[in-house]
């Protein structure tokens, strides 16, 4: 099985590159907040998980 795997993003607000994880197992498309790691910010990220190839693309928008 497929335990997940990580994925950057880069921060809306500041640029920095940001990791968040992945789970498969909780849907194909997924919406969470995470915060930037180096300003703080809360990004919404929007996951799309490809179920064959289980390649994840990652949106990102900041909440303001
Ligand atoms: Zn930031």
């Amino acid at each position: 099985m497929d335990t997940g795997s990580f994925v950057n993003y880069q921060c809306p607000v500041c640029g920095s590159l940001n990791e968040a994880f992945a789970d498969p197992t909780a849907g194909p498309e997924q919406t969470f907040v995470e915060d930037c790691t180096v300003c703080c910010r809360p990004n919404v990220l929007r996951l799309r998980i490809d179920q064959r190839s289980g390649e994840v693309t990652v949106d990102v928008e900041f909440e303001g």
